[in-house]
């Protein structure tokens, strides 16, 4: 008898037909004498969609009634998923992230995991209950709900796997495990057996939305061993554990494509030792993630002055312009541009602390497309480059075609 996790994301609760089909699946070790916390996401487009409609009313809408609204999409689905277990004669129980007892932080729309108190989870376990968790949100110590960041259901699983000692944790998606790059961008990618935390880290924190980084973060450090793999077959998935000697053979795990990026570029920023300080702490405070930074020769006006260019979440972008913006008068740059047309091309291996030569053949299989580099920056395991939006998959295509076959 073994005490599992499984968390279905939203394209595996996509219908009726979809969660019947988890059911299913749920029985199956359910029956077998294993103790299973069912963790869901929100049906596949209904988070988009919520986002969708508050975006209707207001450009930038209060967070805390984001979370409101968005912690709404689960609810729905962990009622559904256990009324399908009942329908199979199991006994499940819907529990809220609240209810579950996870407390996070009070960042709305990007929560922090505190603690997690599973004593209910525990209780209705040992009562014979399959447990379904809402995943993807919490609760603060203030009551308020909270939720952890766009894909955050992942981590809603891992972290209680963690707390509950769980010996197995399953992330179930619609894809058989982890590729070398998107199957739905690079056909011929190919499935990992396994793959090292630090990899994986690298690749969902580049793009691959396979798995939320953050979750991905936290099962590195409490040793959450996971398998990823699909709701819609019983093929084996891939395991991501902690990195072993044989990975480190291979020079590049992965490729990775992130279009959720955005770029500021402050025009002629006086160039004297506090105003980067100035800048990305307003940025910190405003919760925004900033993820490369540039600074380069100015085109501005003759004083001594830098162009300073930063990458952000897209979704980030209006209220980043808006910090940026208030800055204006207090450091006095020439002005602001912005853009989300770009793209963040990623090449990721353990393998690469011990090979050279990687990000040369890569700017020649970029330059051989005639595919010009933004801005770059690498990492011990990791290149990247920002390349324009237009070219982003076809790029990536030369890229795994170039290093992976
Ligand atoms: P879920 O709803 O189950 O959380 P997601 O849509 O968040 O699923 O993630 C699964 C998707 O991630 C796949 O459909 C695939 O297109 C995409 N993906 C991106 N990169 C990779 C990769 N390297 N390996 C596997 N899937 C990837
Ligand atoms: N429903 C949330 C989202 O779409 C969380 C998740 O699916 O993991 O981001
Ligand atoms: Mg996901």
């Amino acid at each position: 008898m073994a005490l599992i996790v499984q968390k279905y994301g939203g394209t595996s609760v996509a219908n009726p037909e979809r969660i019947k089909n988890v059911a299913a699946r749920v029985a199956r070790y359910h029956r077998n004498g294993d103790q299973v916390v069912v963790v869901v996401s929100a049906m596949s487009g209904v988070t988009d969609n919520l986002i969708k409609l508050a975006k209707e009313i207001m450009a930038m809408p209060d967070e805390r009634e984001m979370d409101m609204l968005l912690a709404t999409g689960e609810q729905t689905t962990i009622a559904l998923t256990a009324i399908a277990l009942h329908a199979l004669g199991i006994k499940a129980v819907s529990l809220t992230g609240a209810q579950a007892g996870i407390v996070t932080d009070g960042v709305h729309t990007k929560a922090k995991i505190q603690n997690i108190t599973p004593k209910r989870i525990h209780e209705l376990l040992a009562q014979g209950h399959v447990v379904i968790v809402a995943g993807f949100q919490g609760q603060t110590p203030e009551g308020q709900i909270t939720t952890l960041g766009r894909g955050g259901s992942d981590l809603t699983a891992i972290a209680l796997a963690a707390a509950i000692k769980a010996n197995l944790c399953q992330i179930y998606t619609d894809v058989d495990g982890v590729y070398t790059a998107d199957p739905r961008i690079v056909p011929n990618a190919r499935k990992m057996e396994e793959i090292s935390y630090d990899e994986m880290l690298e690749l969902a924190s580049l793009g691959a939305k396979v798995m939320q980084s953050r979750s991905v973060e936290f099962a590195k450090k409490f040793g959450v061993v996971f398998e990823v793999r699909s709701s819609l077959n019983d093929n084996p998935g891939t395991i991501v554990k902690e990195e072993t000697k044989s990975m480190e053979g291979v020079v590049v795990r992965g490729v990775s494509l992130d279009k959720n990026q955005a770029k500021i570029t402050l025009v002629a920023v006086p160039d004297h030792p506090g105003i980067a300080a100035r800048i990305f702490k307003a940025i910190g405070d405003a919760a925004i993630n900033v993820d490369m930074i540039v600074q380069n020769i100015s085109h501005g006006s003759g004083k001594p002055a830098t162009d300073l260019s930063f990458t952000v979440d897209k979704p980030d972008l209006l209220k980043a312009q808006k910090v940026i913006e208030g800055l204006k008068s207090e450091i006095g740059f020439d002005k602001v541009i912005a853009t989300d047309k770009i793209a963040k091309l990623s090449l990721v291996g353990v393998g690469m602390k011990s090979h050279t030569g990687v990000a040369g053949k890569m700017f020649d299989t970029l330059a051989r497309e005639g595919i010009n580099i933004d801005m770059i920056s690498t990492s011990e395991i990791k290149i990247s480059v920002v390349i324009d939006l237009a070219h982003g998959e076809k790029a990536m295509k030369a890229v795994h075609a170039a290093f992976i076959g």
